[in-house]
Protein backbone atom coordinates (compact mmCIF):
# COMPACT_ATOMS: atom_id res chain seq x y z
CA UNK A 1 0.00 0.00 0.00
CA UNK A 2 1.64 3.43 -0.84
CA UNK A 3 1.35 6.38 1.39
CA UNK A 4 -1.68 8.03 -0.60
CA UNK A 5 -3.81 4.52 -0.02
CA UNK A 6 -2.85 3.86 3.15
CA UNK A 7 -3.49 7.93 4.23
CA UNK A 8 -7.15 6.93 2.68
CA UNK A 9 -7.25 3.78 4.27
CA UNK A 10 -7.20 4.99 7.76
CA UNK A 11 -9.06 7.67 7.53
CA UNK A 12 -12.28 5.59 5.54
CA UNK A 13 -11.87 3.50 8.54
CA UNK A 14 -11.94 6.65 10.97
CA UNK A 15 -14.78 7.21 8.79
CA UNK A 16 -16.75 3.85 9.42
CA UNK A 17 -15.74 3.88 13.22
CA UNK A 18 -18.08 6.81 13.46
CA UNK A 19 -14.90 9.72 14.57
CA UNK A 20 -14.33 11.80 10.95
CA UNK A 21 -17.53 11.74 9.00
CA UNK A 22 -18.06 15.09 8.86
CA UNK A 23 -17.51 16.93 5.34
CA UNK A 24 -14.29 19.50 6.01
CA UNK A 25 -12.71 16.39 6.72
CA UNK A 26 -14.13 15.33 2.93
CA UNK A 27 -12.75 18.58 1.78
CA UNK A 28 -8.92 17.95 3.09
CA UNK A 29 -8.77 14.45 1.65
CA UNK A 30 -9.87 16.05 -1.95
CA UNK A 31 -7.37 18.76 -1.75
CA UNK A 32 -4.40 16.01 -0.52
CA UNK A 33 -5.75 13.55 -3.26
CA UNK A 34 -5.09 16.36 -5.22
CA UNK A 35 -1.58 16.50 -4.44
CA UNK A 36 -0.12 13.30 -4.41
CA UNK A 37 3.27 13.17 -3.08
CA UNK A 38 3.57 16.73 -2.10
CA UNK A 39 4.29 18.37 1.22
CA UNK A 40 1.15 19.23 3.35
CA UNK A 41 0.86 23.16 3.46
CA UNK A 42 1.27 24.90 6.74
CA UNK A 43 -0.61 28.47 7.34
CA UNK A 44 0.79 30.05 10.60
CA UNK A 45 -1.23 32.31 12.51
CA UNK A 46 0.32 35.61 13.81
CA UNK A 47 3.21 36.52 12.55
CA UNK A 48 5.16 37.34 15.98
CA UNK A 49 8.32 36.36 17.28
CA UNK A 50 8.03 32.80 17.46
CA UNK A 51 6.58 32.64 13.84
CA UNK A 52 9.00 34.53 12.51
CA UNK A 53 12.84 33.64 13.97
CA UNK A 54 11.54 29.90 14.57
CA UNK A 55 9.02 28.26 12.83
CA UNK A 56 9.04 30.08 9.39
CA UNK A 57 13.44 29.26 8.97
CA UNK A 58 12.35 25.79 10.77
CA UNK A 59 10.00 25.39 7.45
CA UNK A 60 12.70 26.20 5.17
CA UNK A 61 14.29 22.68 6.61
CA UNK A 62 11.11 20.42 6.71
CA UNK A 63 10.31 17.51 4.70
CA UNK A 64 7.12 16.57 5.26
CA UNK A 65 5.89 19.86 5.17
CA UNK A 66 6.11 23.46 3.91
CA UNK A 67 5.05 27.44 4.58
CA UNK A 68 2.06 27.55 2.23
CA UNK A 69 0.11 30.89 3.78
CA UNK A 70 0.24 33.65 6.40
CA UNK A 71 -3.02 35.06 8.67
CA UNK A 72 -1.51 38.31 9.84
CA UNK A 73 -3.16 41.58 11.69
CA UNK A 74 -0.37 44.04 10.22
CA UNK A 75 -0.26 44.43 6.27
CA UNK A 76 3.25 45.27 6.13
CA UNK A 77 3.94 42.20 7.79
CA UNK A 78 2.11 40.52 4.78
CA UNK A 79 3.74 42.56 1.83
CA UNK A 80 7.47 41.29 3.79
CA UNK A 81 6.57 37.63 3.97
CA UNK A 82 5.41 37.44 0.80
CA UNK A 83 8.39 38.74 -0.77
CA UNK A 84 10.27 36.31 1.59
CA UNK A 85 9.03 32.95 1.19
CA UNK A 86 6.94 33.25 -2.33
CA UNK A 87 3.37 33.19 -0.86
CA UNK A 88 0.58 33.87 -3.45
CA UNK A 89 -2.02 36.20 -2.62
CA UNK A 90 -5.02 33.88 -2.78
CA UNK A 91 -3.09 32.26 0.43
CA UNK A 92 -2.78 35.83 2.33
CA UNK A 93 -5.46 36.24 5.47
CA UNK A 94 -6.91 38.42 8.00
CA UNK A 95 -8.20 37.95 11.15
CA UNK A 96 -11.82 38.72 9.61
CA UNK A 97 -11.53 36.62 6.55
CA UNK A 98 -9.33 33.98 8.24
CA UNK A 99 -12.60 31.50 8.13
CA UNK A 100 -12.49 31.77 4.17
CA UNK A 101 -9.27 29.40 4.72
CA UNK A 102 -11.76 26.67 4.41
CA UNK A 103 -12.00 26.74 0.76
CA UNK A 104 -8.30 26.90 0.21
CA UNK A 105 -6.97 23.47 -0.93
CA UNK A 106 -3.66 24.57 -0.39
CA UNK A 107 -3.65 24.76 2.82
CA UNK A 108 -3.82 21.25 5.30
CA UNK A 109 -2.71 22.60 8.71
CA UNK A 110 -3.21 25.70 10.64
CA UNK A 111 -0.78 26.66 13.11
CA UNK A 112 -1.45 29.16 15.28
CA UNK A 113 0.90 31.70 17.32
CA UNK A 114 -1.93 34.17 18.82
CA UNK A 115 -1.19 35.37 22.21
CA UNK A 116 -2.22 32.38 24.66
CA UNK A 117 -6.01 34.03 25.27
CA UNK A 118 -6.63 33.64 21.80
CA UNK A 119 -5.63 30.17 21.01
CA UNK A 120 -9.30 28.49 21.77
CA UNK A 121 -10.96 30.92 19.20
CA UNK A 122 -8.38 30.06 16.68
CA UNK A 123 -8.50 26.91 17.27
CA UNK A 124 -12.06 26.40 16.53
CA UNK A 125 -12.12 28.38 13.71
CA UNK A 126 -9.77 26.91 11.88
CA UNK A 127 -11.12 22.85 13.30
CA UNK A 128 -14.46 24.50 11.74
CA UNK A 129 -12.81 25.44 8.18
CA UNK A 130 -12.00 21.73 8.04
CA UNK A 131 -7.66 22.42 8.75
CA UNK A 132 -5.91 20.32 10.90
CA UNK A 133 -4.43 22.42 13.82
CA UNK A 134 -0.83 23.03 15.63
CA UNK A 135 -1.77 25.18 18.70
CA UNK A 136 0.83 26.53 20.75
CA UNK A 137 1.71 26.28 24.39
CA UNK A 138 0.17 26.55 26.20
CA UNK A 139 -2.96 25.02 24.59
CA UNK A 140 -5.45 27.61 26.66
CA UNK A 141 -5.95 29.85 29.62
CA UNK A 142 -8.50 27.68 31.23
CA UNK A 143 -9.22 23.40 31.51
CA UNK A 144 -13.06 24.68 29.86
CA UNK A 145 -11.18 26.11 27.01
CA UNK A 146 -9.10 23.39 26.31
CA UNK A 147 -12.14 20.77 26.20
CA UNK A 148 -14.36 22.83 24.10
CA UNK A 149 -10.81 22.85 21.65
CA UNK A 150 -10.78 19.09 21.82
CA UNK A 151 -14.14 18.31 21.21
CA UNK A 152 -14.61 21.21 18.09
CA UNK A 153 -10.97 19.30 16.22
CA UNK A 154 -13.25 15.73 17.10
CA UNK A 155 -16.59 16.64 15.87
CA UNK A 156 -14.85 18.03 12.81
CA UNK A 157 -12.47 15.30 12.14
CA UNK A 158 -9.51 17.09 12.37
CA UNK A 159 -6.16 16.42 14.13
CA UNK A 160 -5.20 19.33 17.12
CA UNK A 161 -1.49 19.34 18.28
CA UNK A 162 0.23 21.21 20.76
CA UNK A 163 3.51 23.15 20.08
CA UNK A 164 5.61 21.34 22.15
CA UNK A 165 9.03 20.87 20.66
CA UNK A 166 10.67 19.44 23.39
CA UNK A 167 8.64 16.13 22.87
CA UNK A 168 11.04 15.75 19.92
CA UNK A 169 14.34 16.80 21.29
CA UNK A 170 17.06 14.16 21.93
CA UNK A 171 18.05 15.68 25.31
CA UNK A 172 14.60 15.19 26.52
CA UNK A 173 14.07 11.91 25.28
CA UNK A 174 17.10 10.86 27.13
CA UNK A 175 15.26 12.34 30.43
CA UNK A 176 12.14 10.07 29.41
CA UNK A 177 14.50 7.18 29.77
CA UNK A 178 16.50 7.37 32.37
CA UNK A 179 14.05 6.24 35.14
CA UNK A 180 13.97 2.49 33.22
CA UNK A 181 18.15 3.30 32.55
CA UNK A 182 20.48 1.00 34.94
CA UNK A 183 20.41 4.34 37.10
CA UNK A 184 18.47 2.61 39.55
CA UNK A 185 15.29 4.32 41.17
CA UNK A 186 14.16 7.45 40.50
CA UNK A 187 14.70 9.23 43.27
CA UNK A 188 14.31 13.16 42.85
CA UNK A 189 13.15 15.69 39.89
CA UNK A 190 13.73 19.08 40.22
CA UNK A 191 13.13 21.86 37.32
CA UNK A 192 13.81 25.67 37.18
CA UNK A 193 12.96 28.09 34.15
CA UNK A 194 12.90 31.70 33.84
CA UNK A 195 13.83 35.16 32.61
CA UNK A 196 14.08 38.52 33.34
CA UNK A 197 11.18 39.94 31.00
CA UNK A 198 11.48 43.40 29.15
CA UNK A 199 8.83 45.96 27.87
CA UNK A 200 6.34 46.29 30.62
CA UNK A 201 3.68 46.60 28.15
CA UNK A 202 3.71 43.77 26.17
CA UNK A 203 0.65 41.05 26.00
CA UNK A 204 2.59 38.60 28.32
CA UNK A 205 2.10 40.80 31.39
CA UNK A 206 -1.46 41.46 30.23
CA UNK A 207 -3.46 38.91 31.77
CA UNK A 208 -6.64 39.36 29.22
CA UNK A 209 -4.23 38.05 26.78
CA UNK A 210 -1.79 36.04 28.44
CA UNK A 211 -4.02 34.29 30.73
CA UNK A 212 -1.09 34.02 33.18
CA UNK A 213 2.02 34.79 33.67
CA UNK A 214 5.43 32.68 34.26
CA UNK A 215 3.48 29.48 34.94
CA UNK A 216 1.56 29.89 31.47
CA UNK A 217 4.60 31.03 29.55
CA UNK A 218 7.48 29.04 31.30
CA UNK A 219 6.26 26.40 34.24
CA UNK A 220 4.13 24.85 31.21
CA UNK A 221 7.98 23.53 30.66
CA UNK A 222 8.46 22.51 33.91
CA UNK A 223 5.54 20.52 34.78
CA UNK A 224 5.91 18.76 31.08
CA UNK A 225 9.47 17.80 32.37
CA UNK A 226 7.94 16.46 35.61
CA UNK A 227 5.65 14.44 34.20
CA UNK A 228 7.90 13.27 31.42
CA UNK A 229 10.58 12.40 33.84
CA UNK A 230 8.36 10.54 36.13
CA UNK A 231 6.01 8.83 33.92
CA UNK A 232 2.73 9.80 35.79
CA UNK A 233 0.34 11.98 36.47
CA UNK A 234 0.54 14.34 39.08
CA UNK A 235 -2.30 13.96 41.63
CA UNK A 236 -1.79 17.50 43.80
CA UNK A 237 0.40 20.61 43.81
CA UNK A 238 1.56 22.86 46.46
CA UNK A 239 2.30 26.48 44.64
CA UNK A 240 4.00 30.14 46.44
CA UNK A 241 3.82 32.96 44.67
CA UNK A 242 6.90 34.98 45.40
CA UNK A 243 6.54 38.81 43.76
CA UNK A 244 8.99 41.36 43.73
CA UNK A 245 7.62 44.45 41.52
CA UNK A 246 4.14 44.71 42.34
CA UNK A 247 3.95 47.24 39.67
CA UNK A 248 5.57 45.01 36.50
CA UNK A 249 3.22 42.23 37.68
CA UNK A 250 0.54 44.02 38.91
CA UNK A 251 -1.80 41.25 36.65
CA UNK A 252 -0.05 38.19 36.65
CA UNK A 253 2.42 36.23 38.97
CA UNK A 254 6.17 37.18 38.74
CA UNK A 255 7.71 33.80 40.08
CA UNK A 256 6.13 30.51 41.33
CA UNK A 257 7.95 27.75 43.68
CA UNK A 258 5.89 24.62 43.15
CA UNK A 259 5.87 20.61 44.05
CA UNK A 260 4.08 18.48 42.60
CA UNK A 261 3.23 15.35 44.52
CA UNK A 262 2.44 11.73 42.05
CA UNK A 263 0.96 8.72 42.98
CA UNK A 264 4.09 6.50 43.32
CA UNK A 265 5.20 9.20 45.85
CA UNK A 266 7.96 11.35 44.17
CA UNK A 267 7.87 14.80 44.26
CA UNK A 268 9.22 17.07 42.08
CA UNK A 269 10.13 20.82 42.14
CA UNK A 270 10.15 23.69 40.06
CA UNK A 271 10.37 26.92 39.85
CA UNK A 272 9.25 29.41 36.85
CA UNK A 273 9.72 33.45 37.05
CA UNK A 274 9.94 36.23 34.68
CA UNK A 275 12.01 38.25 37.22
CA UNK A 276 15.62 35.57 37.81
CA UNK A 277 17.49 33.63 35.40
CA UNK A 278 17.14 29.76 35.72
CA UNK A 279 17.21 27.08 33.24
CA UNK A 280 17.76 23.31 34.24
CA UNK A 281 16.33 19.92 34.77
CA UNK A 282 17.84 17.70 37.54
CA UNK A 283 16.73 14.21 37.92
CA UNK A 284 19.32 11.73 40.95
CA UNK A 285 18.36 8.19 40.99
CA UNK A 286 19.81 5.09 43.51
CA UNK A 287 23.14 5.07 41.48
CA UNK A 288 22.88 8.01 39.52
CA UNK A 289 22.29 11.61 37.73
CA UNK A 290 20.99 13.00 34.58
CA UNK A 291 21.13 16.49 34.22
CA UNK A 292 20.45 19.41 31.74
CA UNK A 293 21.35 22.90 31.48
CA UNK A 294 19.83 25.31 28.99
CA UNK A 295 17.64 22.40 29.21
CA UNK A 296 14.63 24.21 27.65
CA UNK A 297 15.92 26.32 24.93
CA UNK A 298 15.47 25.52 20.89
CA UNK A 299 19.14 24.85 21.00
CA UNK A 300 22.54 25.27 22.88
CA UNK A 301 21.18 22.04 25.23
CA UNK A 302 23.79 20.80 27.17
CA UNK A 303 23.81 17.49 29.32
CA UNK A 304 25.66 15.45 31.60
CA UNK A 305 25.15 11.56 33.35
CA UNK A 306 27.11 9.91 35.88
CA UNK A 307 28.50 8.08 32.70
CA UNK A 308 30.09 11.22 31.33
CA UNK A 309 28.65 13.92 28.68
CA UNK A 310 25.68 13.94 26.84
CA UNK A 311 25.63 14.99 23.00
CA UNK A 312 23.51 14.70 20.63
CA UNK A 313 23.82 16.16 16.94
CA UNK A 314 22.59 19.70 16.27
CA UNK A 315 18.88 19.45 15.70
CA UNK A 316 15.92 21.53 14.66
CA UNK A 317 12.89 21.01 17.55
CA UNK A 318 10.47 23.11 15.21
CA UNK A 319 11.17 20.98 11.57
CA UNK A 320 11.08 17.90 13.89
CA UNK A 321 8.03 19.06 15.59
CA UNK A 322 6.34 20.27 12.23
CA UNK A 323 7.31 17.09 10.20
CA UNK A 324 6.04 15.06 13.23
CA UNK A 325 3.39 16.15 13.17
CA UNK A 326 2.30 16.16 9.42
CA UNK A 327 3.33 12.47 9.29
CA UNK A 328 1.19 11.85 12.25
CA UNK A 329 -1.78 13.21 9.71
CA UNK A 330 -0.25 11.42 6.79
CA UNK A 331 -0.25 7.92 8.39
CA UNK A 332 -2.72 8.29 10.96
CA UNK A 333 -0.90 7.89 14.06
CA UNK A 334 -1.18 8.93 17.32
CA UNK A 335 0.97 11.75 18.82
CA UNK A 336 1.86 12.45 22.59
CA UNK A 337 1.69 16.27 22.05
CA UNK A 338 -2.22 16.31 20.74
CA UNK A 339 -4.97 18.13 22.89
CA UNK A 340 -4.91 15.93 25.91
CA UNK A 341 -1.52 16.09 26.19
CA UNK A 342 -2.07 20.47 26.53
CA UNK A 343 -5.40 19.41 28.49
CA UNK A 344 -3.08 17.31 31.24
CA UNK A 345 -0.68 20.48 31.43
CA UNK A 346 -4.02 22.72 31.96
CA UNK A 347 -5.24 20.62 34.55
CA UNK A 348 -1.93 20.69 36.69
CA UNK A 349 -1.66 24.78 36.14
CA UNK A 350 -5.21 25.03 37.59
CA UNK A 351 -4.48 23.36 40.50
CA UNK A 352 -0.76 25.47 41.08
CA UNK A 353 -2.95 29.17 40.91
CA UNK A 354 -5.77 27.43 42.81
CA UNK A 355 -2.81 26.49 45.64
CA UNK A 356 -0.75 29.91 45.57
CA UNK A 357 -4.49 31.46 45.63
CA UNK A 358 -5.26 29.54 48.90
CA UNK A 359 -1.81 28.61 50.67
CA UNK A 360 -2.80 25.28 50.40
CA UNK A 361 -2.10 21.62 48.76
CA UNK A 362 -4.58 21.28 45.90
CA UNK A 363 -5.65 18.31 44.38
CA UNK A 364 -5.16 17.83 40.63
CA UNK A 365 -8.47 17.73 39.20
CA UNK A 366 -9.73 15.34 36.22
CA UNK A 367 -12.14 17.89 34.62
P1 LIG B 1 4.60 37.87 19.78
O1 LIG B 1 4.08 38.97 20.65
O2 LIG B 1 5.99 38.02 19.28
O3 LIG B 1 3.65 37.67 18.53
C1 LIG B 1 2.27 37.50 18.66
C2 LIG B 1 1.63 37.91 17.32
O4 LIG B 1 0.23 37.67 17.45
C3 LIG B 1 1.76 39.38 16.99
O5 LIG B 1 2.95 39.70 16.33
C4 LIG B 1 0.55 39.59 16.09
O6 LIG B 1 0.87 39.12 14.78
C5 LIG B 1 -0.47 38.61 16.64
N1 LIG B 1 -1.49 39.28 17.47
C6 LIG B 1 -2.81 39.33 17.16
N2 LIG B 1 -3.48 39.99 18.09
C7 LIG B 1 -2.60 40.41 19.01
C8 LIG B 1 -2.71 41.16 20.21
N3 LIG B 1 -3.88 41.61 20.67
N4 LIG B 1 -1.59 41.42 20.90
C9 LIG B 1 -0.39 40.95 20.50
N5 LIG B 1 -0.23 40.22 19.36
C10 LIG B 1 -1.32 39.95 18.62
O7 LIG B 1 4.44 36.51 20.59
P2 LIG B 1 5.27 35.18 20.42
O8 LIG B 1 5.47 34.88 19.00
O9 LIG B 1 6.45 35.21 21.30
O10 LIG B 1 4.25 34.11 21.09
C11 LIG B 1 3.09 33.68 20.41
C12 LIG B 1 2.63 32.33 20.98
O11 LIG B 1 3.67 31.38 20.78
C13 LIG B 1 2.37 32.34 22.48
O12 LIG B 1 1.29 31.51 22.78
C14 LIG B 1 3.64 31.78 23.09
O13 LIG B 1 3.43 31.15 24.33
C15 LIG B 1 4.06 30.80 22.02
N6 LIG B 1 5.52 30.60 22.01
C16 LIG B 1 5.99 29.32 22.03
C17 LIG B 1 7.33 29.08 22.03
C18 LIG B 1 7.83 27.69 22.05
O14 LIG B 1 9.01 27.48 22.27
N7 LIG B 1 7.00 26.68 21.76
C19 LIG B 1 8.31 30.16 22.04
C20 LIG B 1 7.72 31.49 21.95
C21 LIG B 1 6.36 31.67 21.94
P3 LIG B 1 0.34 39.88 13.46
O15 LIG B 1 0.95 41.24 13.50
O16 LIG B 1 0.84 39.01 12.37
O17 LIG B 1 -1.16 39.90 13.55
Amino acid sequence: MNNYSRRKFIYQLGAGAGMLMLSPLSRWQNAVASRPGKKMGIALVGLGSYATYQLAPALLETQNCELAGIVTGTAEKAVKWQERYKIPDKNIYNYGNFDAIADNDAIDIVYVVLPNSMHHEYVIRAAKAGKHVICEKPMAVSMKECHEMIDTCRKSGVRLFIGYRLHFDPYHLAARKFRTSDAGRLQSVDSAFAFRIGDPAQWRLNKSLAGGGSVMDLGVYCIQASRYSIGEEPVSVTAVEEKTDPVKFAQVEETMKMQLEFPGGMTATAMCSYNRFANYLKLTSEKGRFELDSAFSYNGISGRTNNGKLSFPPFNQQAAQMDGFSRCIAEGLPSDADGEEGLKDMRVIEAIYKSAATKTKTAVIED
